[in-house]
């Protein structure tokens, strides 16, 4: 419910709508509590709105704000190095330095190119892995998200579990009005973390099969952990058959360590695809992969292009992410115990309060639902997510000054502290008891 909280968010969102669709720039910036919001600022781990009001921030712009809102080192990289200029229509020396320094940290950033975001960056994987091997359809899963696309803007959501139709056969329900018809016949959808089930698909369709591509975390939906052997599974089908291997680490890169899933879980992948966390909010992505798959691009048989590519601003905000990230060698070990403190405190939380809720994930990056379920193995299960009471309970806790991605998702930055933790496990604890 609208109340004077957020009055003045709620006048802007009145005038935004004259002239915005919908007041926003982006779909998912609607589903804020009680509505879109508009904020004046963000420092640290804290994000303030028009309405005055503060909130300890585990959104994180969505992932990308690793080392919290504002951070000195970014800016400063950001403003000394666009006092050279803005972009040149050609190369600079900062944008090797960053291609060096990825292919230092990234098993598999043989080679690399940069893009604007994460969802360009996707098609180009698809475009490499279609040319190299002559084959046109990629294999994707249920629920996994890979930009907004039309040839991945199906599957991702459903209104039930009878519209996505069987295991073995799925209906691949459509996110958006408008997809292209053709779109669908690019690519085949199973459910996720079924190795035996993805064995006898890609035996059946190899011939067809260009690439598969998996998030190596599912973090858009209940980040679901691959089942142990999943990962490794897709890599030798993909061995065997002659397929390119994608990771989208649009999530996972530099969240969950600084060579990404694909380090964390040992899996190397021909391809893989880095956004969100790599440069602190502003935008540049990258397609890294094995020099065998890249050629195509070096070459030219593939054609990769940008205006706005690797501009100065963006390159500099990446290389001092990453130099913040990496000054501190406990980094990485910190956010996972502070996500996994968060975690636990949450699941405490919701014994005390005798709350079936669901705590699923990482530390880095978690989902919290509401389900009878022990554990969330697909995107199948996530169907079994109370959404009323996770809306309330989200809702609840934005009206107490802490923000959560509205479907539940948590991210943990490398600057949130111990208290602010447990001040976040005070609040759910009440937030739990009230619904
Ligand atoms: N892949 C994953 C796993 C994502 O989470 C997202 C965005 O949330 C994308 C791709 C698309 O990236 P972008 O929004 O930068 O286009």
């Amino acid at each position: 419910m609208a109340t004077n909280r957020y009055q003045e968010s709620a006048r802007l969102l009145g005038r935004a709508k004259q002239v915005l669709a919908s007041g926003v720039s982006s779909e998912f910036r609607k589903y804020n509590h009680p509505h879109a919001i508009f904020y004046t600022h963000g420092q640290g781990s804290r994000i303030y709105d028009v309405d005055g009001n503060e909130y300890l921030d585990f959104t994180l712009s969505q992932g990308p704000l690793i080392v919290g809102h504002s951070h000195p080192a970014v800016l400063a990289a950001i403003q000394e190095y666009s006092t050279q200029g803005q972009l040149f229509a050609g190369q600079h020396l900062k944008e090797i330095e960053l291609a060096e320094k990825l292919h230092q940290l990234i098993p598999s950033a043989e080679l690399m190119r940069f893009c604007l975001d994460g969802s360009e960056a996707v098609q180009t994987a698809f475009r490499v892995a279609r040319a190299k091997t002559g084959k046109p359809k990629f294999l994707r899963f249920e629920g996994h998200y890979h930009g907004w696309l039309d040839n991945v803007a199906w599957g991702i959501s459903a209104p039930s579990i009878d519209a996505l139709g069987s295991r073995e056969h799925p209906q691949a329900y459509p996110w958006s009005g408008g997809l292209s018809a053709y779109s669908r016949e690019e690519f085949m959808i199973l459910p996720w973390n079924d190795i035996e089930l993805v064995r006898r698909t890609v035996a059946e369709h190899c011939g067809e099969l260009a690439a598969i591509i998996t998030e190596p975390v599912m973090c858009n939906n209940g980040c679901i952990v691959p089942q142990p052997g999943f990962l490794e599974g897709l890599r030798e089908l993909c061995d065997t058959y002659g397929i390119a291997l994608i990771f989208d680490e649009v999530i996972t890169g530099f969240r969950l360590g600084l060579g990404g899933a694909q380090q964390y879980f040992g899996v190397t992948p021909d391809l893989s695809i880095f956004a969100k966390a790599i440069a602190s909010g502003y935008p540049i992505s990258a397609i890294v992969g094995k020099r065998e798959w890249m050629e195509e691009i070096e070459t030219a048989r593939v054609i990769h292009a940008g205006t706005m590519n690797a501009s100065n601003a963006t390159v500099a905000a990446a290389l001092a992410t990453i130099d913040v990230l990496e000054q501190d060698p406990d980094t990485y070990a910190r956010m996972f115990r502070l996500g996994r403190k968060l975690m636990q405190g949450l699941r405490e939380a919701a014994d005390k309060t005798g709350q079936s809720l669901l705590v699923q994930g990482m530390g880095p990056m978690f989902n919290t639902s509401f389900t009878p379920l022990q554990q969330i193995r697909d995107y199948r299960d996530t169907l079994s997510n109370d959404k009323a009471k996770l809306n309330a309970f989200i809702a609840g806790l934005h009206d107490r000054g802490i923000r959560v991605i509205g479907r539940g998702l948590w991210y943990i930055s490398a600057i949130h502290t111990d208290e602010e933790i447990e001040q976040a496990v005070a609040v759910a604890t009440e937030v739990l008891k009230s619904l």
